[in-house]
């Protein structure tokens, strides 16, 4: 009889393993290409057929549906708000999540019908970028999407023609090697206060490294004549706080969002950087899984990028220094405060919604767009780790924002590269106002 029931234990045990094995092997099928195999050999993910799908979270029924769709039909969430969810589902379980959510009676839109087909048109023919390349001794356009190179090129050029004002400093080195190149705007008067921006931390979001260089252009292109509250701040910009990421996406995996560190133990790779900071590390919206895109790391701040912003913030800070920190992600049109880790509300939670107000007023009086302000946490969903609930926890930089840039979904992270000016004007006409809330308060 025991023999029996060790038997059964043993079967019963090997039956798991198989089952959480193939469950598995599903669900880190787009993590395949992660594994550790030359660059050169690997392929492009393609995204034929694939569609995004929006769906209503506002009863138990459709979050649970929406937890099928990741586990049973190999979807993958691009954004979660408080009521509803974005998700992309492969053409090969096209079919079924359809049935399966018509048996359910749930409705959803279909925003993207062929992603692969939007991925091929994102950026202008190649023939075309060339043209506008290098006319101005740089090889940026804003009329494309460029490569890490170029960027960095284009701030490497903005120091070398503007020496008294633009200073290019490397705050840290990536797990592939890449240089984490810092800009400085500064007039150089030493009673100037600071604003922290960066761009680029999710790989995928190609729109933020985008309009972070057209901040940095507008700035310096139009120096003499901005006005005195902009003029009178040393400017620290982090176009592509992900490099290894970015590079990723544009060469392998259009979605990419981590970084590309290794993680021990596991085939999957990369970290996501904005769960990775360490104010309140590990809370909710995050995972322990390398596999997870939402990784929170092995330990708050164990990636080099996070760890030299870290280290760059915490050596400039003299007294309160930085008053603002600014990020950009996409999509979706909000603009974000803390916290994200907990729908807790900040002591000066009213300072922070007049001044994400004023900010939205002055990007929808610019190009006419709407951008929703409030709590992360309350606005879309809890999620810790966050670079911006760090800079404000932690750092007491109070004017800390995340921006989620263009669109409402149409394309998603897909957005063409001719939103790419307007996205920029929007985004300067952010950072303008903040400039302004910071002087003024
Ligand atoms: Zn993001």
């Amino acid at each position: 009889m025991l023999k029996y029931k060790i038997f059964s234990f043993i079967v019963f045990i090997v039956f798991c393993g198989k089952f959480a094995a193939s469950a598995g092997l599903q669900r880190d099928r787009r993590q395949e290409s992660a594994r550790d195999q030359d660059d050169e050999t690997r392929e492009p993910v393609k995204y034929d057929g694939a569609q995004l799908w929006r769906i209503p979270i506002s009863n138990e029924v459709e979050r649970n549906a929406v937890a099928e769709l990741e586990t049973k039909y190999d979807g993958l969430k691009w954004k979660t708000v408080e009521n509803r969810v974005d998700i992309m589902i492969d053409k090969s379980a096209r079919e079924s999540a359809r049935s399966y959510l018509q048996n359910s009676n749930i409705t959803y839109r279909i925003l993207i019908d062929d992603l692969q087909k939007l991925i091929e048109v994102e950026n202008p023919p190649k023939e075309e970028i060339e043209l506008l390349q290098n006319r101005k001794g740089h090889r940026l356009t804003w009329k494309a999407y460029h490569n890490f190179n170029d960027i960095v090129g284009y701030l490497d050029y903005l120091a070398k023609t503007y020496p008294d004002l633009c200073s290019v400093q490397t705050i840290g080195t990536t797990h592939e090697g890449r240089a984490l190149k810092l800009l400085k705007i500064s007039n150089g008067h030493p009673a100037n206060e600071a604003i922290w921006i960066d761009g680029g931390i999710h790989a995928r979001e190609w729109i933020s490294p985008a309009v972070t260089t057209y901040i940095i252009n507008h700035l310096v292109e139009n120096w003499e004549e901005l006005p005195s509250y902009l003029k009178n701040i040393d400017w620290h910009i982090l176009p592509v706080l992900n490099p290894d990421g970015y590079d990723y996406s544009q060469k392998f995996n259009r979605l990419w969002r981590k970084n590309r560190s290794r993680n021990p133990g596991s085939n999957c790779r990369g970290v996501d950087l904005n769960r990775n900071y360490g104010y309140m590390w590990g809370g909710e919206g995050t995972s322990s899984n390398p596999c997870s895109e939402v990784y929170r790391g092995k330990g708050a701040f164990s990636e080099p990028e996070t760890a030299a912003v870290q280290n760059f913030i915490t050596s400039q800070r003299k007294g309160d220094y930085f008053k603002a920190f600014l990020t950009f992600h996409s999509y979706g049109q909000y603009i974000l405060y803390p916290w994200g880790y907990s729908k807790a509300i900040t002591p000066d939670n009213n300072d922070m919604k007049l001044a994400g107000t004023q900010a939205a007023t002055a990007i929808r009086n610019g190009s006419g767009a709407t951008y929703q302000v409030g709590p992360a946490a309350i606005l879309l969903y809890p999620a810790a780790g966050g670079s911006d609930d760090w800079a404000k926890g932690t750092m007491g930089i109070k004017y800390s924002f995340t921006v989620e840039l263009r669109d409402t979904g149409r394309y998603g992270f897909i957005l063409p590269a001719s939103y790419i000016e307007q996205s920029g004007q929007e985004a300067f006409n952010f950072v303008d106002a903040m400039a302004r809330s910071v002087t003024i308060l």
